[in-house]
């Protein structure tokens, strides 16, 4: 009998361990800053490292960053049904979530964090509900945003034009998301960003 009762409360405690945290922003707001300053204060964090078509930018690391993969290579795990959701976020360039990645986050006993597109957090969301937290991380206005961009020295003119147009359109989304940070100060963004977290983890 006590076996059992054992058996039971662990089996809770891992249902109550399968939770995710959604991060999405447009790009240039600060969301993969604040990302990773949530993995190094809360240790029970685990990143999902997503697929992707775009090609490695900087320092970023194949299985580290992102899965880098060909066109053909993301197609058949589209075949295979290894996503839990896919986006074109920009032309010909595809991101996804894979469901092998969440089912090993859970293994580890972890909470999943996910660094995605709007309508990728918006679907991630529906798909798991109260497990999840969604958080849109607002830059202060537009014109800061393309500021960041520009400073941050990674894409060229082209990408720069194509991510400040996208993103316009993306604060129209804000009010799918369960809770809203306006990224103008980062180290205020980031104590909100811990409380926020770890709120929804003692919940
Ligand atoms: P970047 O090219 O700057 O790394 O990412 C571009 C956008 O794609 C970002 O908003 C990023 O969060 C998003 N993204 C990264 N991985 C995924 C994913 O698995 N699914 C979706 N829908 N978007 C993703």
């Amino acid at each position: 009998m006590n076996d059992l009762i054992i058996a039971y409360h662990y089996q809770q405690s891992i249902i109550l361990m399968e939770k995710v945290i959604i991060f999405s922003a447009p790009s240039g707001s600060g969301k993969t800053t604040l990302v990773k300053h949530g993995l190094s204060v809360v240790p029970q964090l685990s990143f999902s490292i997503s697929a992707t078509t775009r090609q490695p930018r900087g320092e970023e690391k194949h299985a580290v960053d992102y899965y880098f993969l060909t066109p053909e290579e993301f197609r058949t795990k589209i075949s295979k049904d290894e996503f839990v959701e896919f986006e074109e976020v920009y032309t010909d360039k595809y991101y996804g979530t894979l469901k092998s990645e969440v089912e090993r986050i859970w293994k580890e006993g972890k909470i999943v964090i996910f660094d995605v597109d709007v309508k990728g957090g918006i679907r991630l969301k529906e798909i798991f509900g109260d497990k999840a937290l969604s958080i849109f991380v607002m830059p202060p206005s537009i014109a800061e945003l393309e500021q960041r961009l520009i400073k941050r020295n990674t894409d060229c003119a082209e990408t720069i034009k194509t991510r400040v147009e996208k993103a316009g359109e993306e604060m129209t989304y804000q009010k799918h998301f369960d809770k809203i940070i306006v990224n103008t100060d980062l180290n205020e963004a980031k104590v909100e960003v811990e409380k926020i977290i770890n709120n929804f983890i003692n919940e």
